[in-house]
């Protein structure tokens, strides 16, 4: 169902305004994890002011050490949907649990799977049975192929809003935290007719590679870019390398609209 030769036309997806699939750049900007009011504030008060209309944050974070920040849950989806709504941003946020999604389309415009989770087929087919667009994330190690079959997962139980998201995959290369795949978006664009982004945040792992991996996606012909902004990197509970401050996210759009 995902592939272009049963659908030629792109789906476009219409997320607060923001049409995903219509040929134009697309952004989805905000902190690693939801850590309070304010953070998130500060944020979306730069993600607004840049035009975007959408707003990242994770509540549930799957993080590789389990005594490492697990994110704030409920609460997190609340605090977002608060400075979202104050802001008229649309909400992007993942959810690693099945049972977690019916109460979390109260709080999220777009649900994400995280590539952790891209093969968890209970939570694929939970996301596909909700009337919410999914971003998808490509697996720590996934094919092409394994990647557009987990989007089947979604479409083949009626949701067919779905945006597939380059996110690095593991190598054998270490100067970055993963590998851009850059040539997975073209790919993508051929054999299916979703929307395609690029995560240069997880992709990269490095601050200094998030401004030129963001023009090659774009060049490449991705439908946008996902990427990380904290207030203050420094003291972030989680990503604190790769994320941008607020003026370094200033300079990195006004780069891009150039
Ligand atoms: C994220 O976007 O918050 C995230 C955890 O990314 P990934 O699932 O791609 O590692
Ligand atoms: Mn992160």
């Amino acid at each position: 169902l995902v592939s272009r030769k049963k659908k030629p036309d792109n789906t476009i997806i219409d997320i607060n305004g923001e049409k995903f699939g219509d040929g134009e750049q697309h952004f989805i900007m905000g902190p690693c994890a939801v850590e309070s009011y304010d953070q998130v504030a500060k944020v979306a008060d730069a993600v607004k002011k840049q035009g975007l209309k959408l707003l990242r944050g994770g509540a549930f974070k799957p993080r590789t050490s389990p005594y490492d920040f697990q994110g704030l849950g409920l609460e997190g989806l609340q605090i977002l949907k608060k400075v979202a709504d104050e802001f008229g941003l649309a909400v992007v946020s993942e959810i690693v649990n099945p049972a977690d999604i019916e109460k979390a389309v109260d709080y999220i415009d777009v649900i994400q799977i995280g590539a952790r989770n891209m093969q968890n087929f209970e939570l694929l087919k939970a996301a596909g049975e909700v009337d919410k667009p999914v971003l998808l994330k490509r697996g720590l190690s996934a094919t092409i192929s394994e990647f557009i079959n987990a989007a089947e997962y979604i479409i083949s139980k009626g949701n067919g809003n779905i945006i597939l998201c380059e996110r690095g995959i593991r190598t054998y290369e270490k100067a970055t935290r993963n590998t851009l795949d850059i040539t997975a978006v073209p790919i993508l664009k051929q054999e299916t007719h979703l929307p395609v982004m690029v995560d240069v945040t997880h992709s990269t792992g490095r601050r200094d590679l998030l401004l030129p991996a963001a023009k090659a996606a774009l060049a490449i012909g991705a439908d946008g870019v996902m990427a990380e902004v904290h207030p203050d990197p420094a003291v972030a509970l989680s990503d604190s390398a790769q994320q941008m401050d607020i003026e370094t996210f200033n300079r990195f759009m006004a780069e891009l609209k150039k």
